[in-house]
């Protein structure tokens, strides 16, 4: 509310401008004395240059004096035309008429008031315009507290505001809650530009807003490109979702834009509708990894595993105390010359959880970058291996460089390159010695920043290996300017390279980026000798995969490193 009268007393100070028309000289004359104490008066002589005058000032009248009888284009059109414009329709109009009939059909319309002839009491007239012209300001104040400025869809806090408003009329009706979501939305940017992004929004916001309208429902935009809808129950809403496909689908031209629904059914009237819209959004999430689905609901499934995300997102901390959490590593081997010769080592994590046993990373990882956990099991993780590494050096004396996970989230952080150099220094060890791993997609998605980390932490000696290289959707100019030592190829390639000659075609294409960028190529996930073979013929440079080894506990890698460590030359 403060706000709101803040921005009230700024604007007050401003002079508005009155826009008189009316075919009648006279008439002009003596409402521009009135107004001209305290307003600028502009005139039209009829319907057509009063529409003229708005078309081309736009923003500039703040309230239309209109005459209803006039020739060229008389009030009544000049009304109805002003109606049918999103922007023009806010400016307030007040009807100059001497008969009543003319009142009425007037503000049936849209004007906001009336005067009527002669004009002999100014101080009416007066108190009339300024009436209008705050209302309409303080709407138009509203709107833009209230709504979001691209979409005009409410914002999230008053989204659920005017939800709990409804709830509150309508007790007991049973609603859905639903999140409307864009499939990787950052590329629909990247690729297209932010104009069409905008313009892709704008188009699904004015599908929902219709939509939520028609349904007698709401929508609001909750952030970037997520959509709130709430409606009442139906059992499905694939309707709805097809027809915002439809409407994006006529602007999309080339572009595939995908979208997806999440829905909370209103099965539980305990639940709070925050947290109903979190089980939208739950669902909607739940879609990312399908390329065919674009609809769910949130059943007990989705329940189920949310509780279990729950349970080791809050068990975390407790674990890296406890030491639950243990570094397993997966040698990687140089293959170019005869025999393959032990080079380095990845770095991987395993929870060796007191209830649940040992929990795949692959089900911890996301919900931990997700909730941002993830830069204090990675810290934990780099510390255990930079004492390792060094360890390695002093009791064996060979130096075995091992590359570690950064997620995105890390290198964001602010503290992340001077963590690392820390950590580096503390063990008297090389930047080189930990190599760096970064997924192709955390490139791709917030390219400029990670880019120019990636630089700095070059330009101090580490070394950065393109992790899930073809997984993600680098353009080849992209790559010929990211800073990258090491090109790591996504394991499905590699998973299929015998049995289908398109993925063997893609490797051997990755391998010819690898050279262009001169830069060494690991495959990961060989499994098998066939494997092997091919992409030793093919030159890729480095393997790591179960066909040597799977990752080890400490002690195994030690005695492998001790065994493999007397064949070097
Ligand atoms: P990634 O970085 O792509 O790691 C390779 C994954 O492939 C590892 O799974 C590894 O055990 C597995 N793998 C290696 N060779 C083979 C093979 O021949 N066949 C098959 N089927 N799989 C193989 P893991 O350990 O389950 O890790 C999964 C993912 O979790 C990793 O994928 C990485 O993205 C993430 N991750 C693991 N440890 C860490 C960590 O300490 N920090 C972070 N941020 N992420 C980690
Ligand atoms: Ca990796
Ligand atoms: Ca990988």
């Amino acid at each position: 509310m403060r706000e709101l009268q803040n921005i009230k007393e700024g604007i007050h100070k401003l002079k508005r401008t009155v826009l008189v028309v009316d075919d009648e000289l006279i008439n002009r004359e003596l409402l521009g004395m009135i107004l001209q104490q305290k307003y600028d008066v502009v005139y039209a002589e009829n319907g057509k240059n009063a529409l003229d005058i708005v078309k081309t000032t736009p923003g500039k009248i703040s309230l239309i004096l209109l005459d209803l009888l006039m020739p060229e284009l008389n009030g009544y059109e000049v009304l109805k035309t002003l109606q049918s414009d999103a922007n023009l329709k806010k400016i307030p109009v007040i009807v100059l008429t001497s008969e009543k009939d003319a009142e009425v059909e007037s503000l049936q319309l849209g004007a906001a008031d009336f005067i009527s002839k002669p004009y002999n009491m100014p101080e009416v007239i007066m108190a009339r315009v300024q009436h209008s012209i705050e209302l309409a300001e303080d709407s138009d104040i509203i709107l833009a507290t209230e709504t979001d400025h691209l979409t005009r869809l409410y914002n999230k806090d008053f989204f659920f505001q005017y939800c709990a408003k409804s709830d509150l009329y309508t007790p007991g009706r049973d609603m859905d809650a639903i999140a409307v979501n864009i499939s990787r939305f950052h590329l629909v940017n990247e690729l297209c530009g932010r104009g069409f992004g905008d313009q892709v929004l704008c188009t699904v916001a004015d599908e929902i807003k219709y939509f939520a309208s028609q349904s007698e429902g709401l929508a609001g935009r909750s952030g970037d490109d997520l959509f709130f809808v709430y409606l009442p129950h139906r059992e499905s809403h694939e309707k709805f979702l097809e027809g915002i496909d439809g409407a994006v689908a006529e602007i999309a031209g080339a572009a595939r834009i995908n979208l997806r629904m999440g829905v909370y059914q209103n099965v539980d009237h305990s639940v709070g509708l925050e947290e109903r819209f979190d089980r939208a959004v739950i669902a909607c999430n739940s879609l990312r990894k399908s390329a065919s689905e674009h609809y769910a609901l949130y059943d007990s499934k989705l329940h189920e595993k949310e509780l279990f995300s729950e349970k080791l997102i809050n068990e975390m901390d407790s674990a890296l105390a406890q030491r639950q959490f243990k570094v397993v590593y997966q040698p990687k081997f140089n293959i170019k010359g005869k025999t393959p010769r032990l080079c380095s080592a990845e770095a991987l994590v395993r929870w060796n959880h007191p209830e649940l046993g040992m929990v795949s990373p692959g089900l911890f990882i996301p919900l931990f970058e997700e909730s941002g956990l993830i830069s204090r099991l990675d810290n934990y993780i780099w510390r255990e291996v930079a004492r390792q590494i060094k360890q390695w050096k002093d009791e064996l004396g060979v130096t075995v460089p091992v590359s570690v996970n950064v997620s995105r989230v890390d290198l964001l952080s602010p503290d992340y390159e001077k963590n690392m150099i820390g950590l580096v220094r503390d063990n008297s060890l090389q930047p080189e010695d930990m190599l760096l791993e970064i997924t192709e997609s955390a490139y791709t998605e917030n390219s400029e920043r990670i880019i120019g980390i990636a630089n700095s932490l070059r330009a101090r000696g580490f070394k950065l290996e393109m992790d899930d290289f073809g997984s993600g959707y680098s353009s080849l100019n992209m790559l010929a300017s990211l800073p990258i030592d090491a090109l790591k190829l996504d394991m499905k390639f590699v998973r299929r390279i015998c049995e289908n000659a398109k993925d063997l075609r893609m490797i051997q294409l990755m391998i010819d980026i690898a050279a262009f960028l001169n830069v060494p190529v690991i495959a990961e996930g060989v499994e098998t000798e066939e494997q092997y073979r091919l992409l030793k013929e093919n030159g890729c440079d480095i393997i790591q995969g179960y066909y040597f080894s799977k990752p080890l506990p400490v002690e195994q890698f030690t005695e492998m490193i001790e065994k493999e460590g007397k064949k070097r030359c």
